[in-house]
């Protein structure tokens, strides 16, 4: 079947679902495969817990008139999703970047909420199935998208943006993550520009911060926005305070890297016309969830929870700013960085090379990268034997820093501090 037929039958509804458990009613499933399942299985189901139509690339799926046989069902729902965004009369802003898409995406969505009726990626569905469903989730009611495209190797941005043709790009930064699949971090600046390069062959419009020279540079020949000059950093201590003109506004993010997330998020209010109050209230009442730089108080301890993920960038970026803060007594508990490939010695070695100058009065350092790096400080090889080793040695009246990629689950400590 044509994706123009395919896009009338999703027209009906604008609904589309790939989860069989998360069906809804009139909605189109999509039947993808992953490496342990073939969604061509669930499809019959699918149709009775309420989808009206599936989409199947099996034959011997296809066992009634409202399941659809195509080629290809991620091809599929990547064409229908371009196709439909085409028809969209909506501005679609695209996000990448290092670090902190989903926060800036958050702070953007709250922001432009305020006057528009916006449609933003859900969590973190950056990639080459969330793009899309993100897209599919835009209806003709929709006044501004918002999008976020994750990457971890060439080409992936430009594919992404070629499915949701921004209008506008953000990128937070180009720093040192998922390095393996990029190759280095000049493989990560050339990967991300690819949102300028679509930019600029579109003539479309960046939101670049000003201070980083690298994007300064990356985006000489583009149309741009700077961000505003009235917007000043005043403290992260612990939570990050712009000024914004003459109004204070008082983040609930913690760690000053946060300063360019809020920095993009209004920016971009003031484009759209968002007014000053306006912005300031969707900032202040922005909560981070998922053990993104949250702060947790305990009757003893105070815990930074930041065990969301890590990477060099962000690792540095996090010691320096919890380094500043006022606490008194500091411990950092530091998990392993994943995905470094040839540069994962050297990166564990100079994280634990400025957590020894920074000094912290506590440090632990968990995981083989961390332990394999030359250090007097505590280190250990993995998780249980930290976990062990806390359990025998309580921390007390400490601020903690808790961070590590995703995979180490550093939240898992959480129980053993009160
Ligand atoms: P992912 O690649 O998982 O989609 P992301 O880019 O969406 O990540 P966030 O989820 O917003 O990023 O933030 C993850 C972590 O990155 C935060 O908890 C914080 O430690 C760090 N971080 C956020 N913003 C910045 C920034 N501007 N610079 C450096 N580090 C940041
Ligand atoms: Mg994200």
């Amino acid at each position: 079947m044509k994706i123009e037929a395919i896009y009338k039958l999703y027209s009906e509804y604008y609904l589309v679902d790939t989860d069989t458990r998360k069906i809804r009613e009139n909605t189109i499933f999509f039947a993808l495969k992953g490496d342990n399942f073939n969604g061509n299985k669930f499809a019959e189901q699918a149709l009775k817990l309420g989808a009206k139509y599936a989409i199947v690339d099996e034959e011997e799926f296809q066992t009634n008139d409202a399941i659809i046989l195509v080629d290809d069902v991620l091809e599929t729902l990547q064409k229908l999703a371009n196709f439909h965004r085409k028809k969209l009369n909506t501005p679609i802003i695209g996000l990448t970047g290092s670090n902190g898409k989903t926060t800036t995406k958050e702070l953007i969505n709250a922001v432009l909420n305020k006057k528009y009726k916006t449609t933003a990626t859900i969590g973190n569905l950056n990639n080459h199935i969330g793009v899309p469903l993100t897209l599919l989730s835009m209806t003709p009611k929709t006044e501004i998208g918002i999008v976020e495209m994750g990457a971890n190797h060439q080409k992936e941005i430009e594919f992404l943006c070629n499915i949701c043709e921004p209008d506008f790009g953000y990128i937070t930064n180009f720093g040192k993550a998922h390095l393996e699949g990029f190759g280095g971090i000049v493989g990560v600046i050339k990967g991300k520009s690819e949102l300028y390069k679509y930019l600029k062959k579109n003539n479309k419009i960046a939101f670049v911060n000003p201070a980083d020279k690298i994007q300064i540079e990356k985006t000489k020949n583009l149309q741009k926005i700077l961000f505003n000059d009235n917007l000043k950093f005043l403290e992260a201590n612990p939570f990050v305070k712009i000024s914004n003109d003459s109004t204070i506004i008082k983040s609930n993010l913690i760690g000053s890297y946060n300063y360019t997330n809020i920095a993009a998020a209004i920016t971009i209010g003031n484009y759209f016309k968002i007014n000053g109050n306006e912005i300031k209230s969707a900032i202040e009442k922005y909560i981070p969830t998922n053990n993104r730089s949250q702060i947790l108080q305990k009757k003893s301890n105070k815990i930074i929870l930041d065990a969301y993920n890590a990477n060099p960038s962000s690792m540095q970026e996090a010691l320096e700013s919890f380094s500043k803060s006022n606490d008194v007594s500091k411990t950092i508990i530091l998990g392993d960085m994943f995905e470094l490939g040839n540069e994962s010695s050297i990166e564990h070695q100079n994280i634990v090379d400025l957590a020894t100058k920074l000094n912290f009065d506590t440090m632990y350092f968990v995981g083989e990268h961390f332990h394999n790096t030359s250090t007097d400080l505590q280190k250990f090889k993995d998780f249980k034997d930290l976990y062990t080793y806390i359990k025998n040695n309580p921390l007390e009246h400490q601020s903690i820093l808790i961070k590590g990629s995703r995979g180490m689950s550093l939240e898992r400590i959480l129980d053993l501090i009160n």
